[in-house]
């Protein structure tokens, strides 16, 4: 089954103390980083974090942390026709051409400004360098967030590719096991497949059609945000580890949902 939802619901999105105030660095970074170029090195540290969580949690930073995924869910999301985003903007190569185009201008950009290492204004040059490439997702991914789904860019975003990149690496090292939580269910049986989950996913995905035999729902795209675990009218989502989600899963009473069927009805 993969229905594709014929709306989606504006929702609330779920928010931590940081992510409510993040969007701030993006004006400061992206405009102020043009005046005081200084500040594009706030980048650097960002960067540094969002590969690190990624290698232990997948895009958990673009969920929960990150400043546009914040101005986004924040601000923008009350503007944004929250339409469904187009195929080509979720498309795996549209991701991985747009990965390889933006990191090749920004590490030819590091390299001309390699050139001028131990002079007086290298450090305000490469600071220049990160302000500009922060200023393409606060031009796209507003304009996008505007017009189309506050999201949008999300699914193509190349700092949410090298996250998934990192992900990938942790997974193979087997070392974020323990710390990788995924939306996980309760118990299959009792999910009324209403899609809800679906219809409030920032990202538009669907996790009630693809629960793993775990319990859980493994796509690399979900950026953890939480969104359809507050919405969940039947509340049997939970944001849980393997180890989490399988004890969840032998601890949930079942019973009544055995031979539960579904009936047609007519709404008058
Ligand atoms: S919102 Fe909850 S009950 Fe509805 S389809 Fe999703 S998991 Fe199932
Ligand atoms: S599946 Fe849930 S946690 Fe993942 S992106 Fe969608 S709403 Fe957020």
């Amino acid at each position: 089954m993969n229905k594709t939802p014929t709306f989606y619901i504006k929702t609330n999105r779920v928010f931590n103390k940081f992510k409510r105030i993040s969007w701030t660095l993006v004006p400061l970074i992206a405009f102020g980083g043009l005046f005081y170029p200084r500040l594009g090195l706030l980048l650097i540290p960002i960067m540094l974090s969002l590969v690190t969580l990624g290698f232990f949690k997948g895009k958990y930073w673009c969920g929960n942390l990150c400043p546009h995924g914040s101005l986004f869910d924040s601000i923008i999301l009350q503007f944004s026709p929250n339409s469904s985003i187009p195929k080509l903007f979720k498309s795996k190569t549209l991701k991985v051409l747009f990965f390889i185009w933006y990191m090749s201008m920004f590490t030819s950009r590091l390299i001309k400004v390699s050139a001028l290492w131990g002079t007086m204004t290298f450090i305000d040059k490469l600071g220049f360098v990160f302000a500009v490439n922060y200023l393409i997702p606060t031009t796209v991914g507003t304009i996008l967030a505007l017009f189309v789904n506050p999201r949008s860019w999300c699914s193509f975003c190349p700092m949410g590719t090298m996250e998934q990149l990192a992900y990938k690496l942790g997974k193979i090292a087997g070392l974020n096991g323990k710390t990788d939580q995924k939306v996980s269910v309760a118990a299959i049986e009792q999910c009324h497949k209403c899609g809800k989950c679906s219809r409030v996913c920032p990202m538009q995905l669907k996790p009630y059609l693809n629960f793993s035999g775990n319990n859980q729902f493994e796509n690399e795209n979900c950026i953890r945000c939480s969104t359809c675990v507050a919405n969940c009218p039947a509340g049997i989502l939970s944001l849980a580890n393997t180890e989490q989600a399988l004890s969840i899963k032998a601890s949930t009473n079942n019973s009544g949902f055995e031979k539960r069927r579904k009936i047609t009805a007519l709404l008058v």
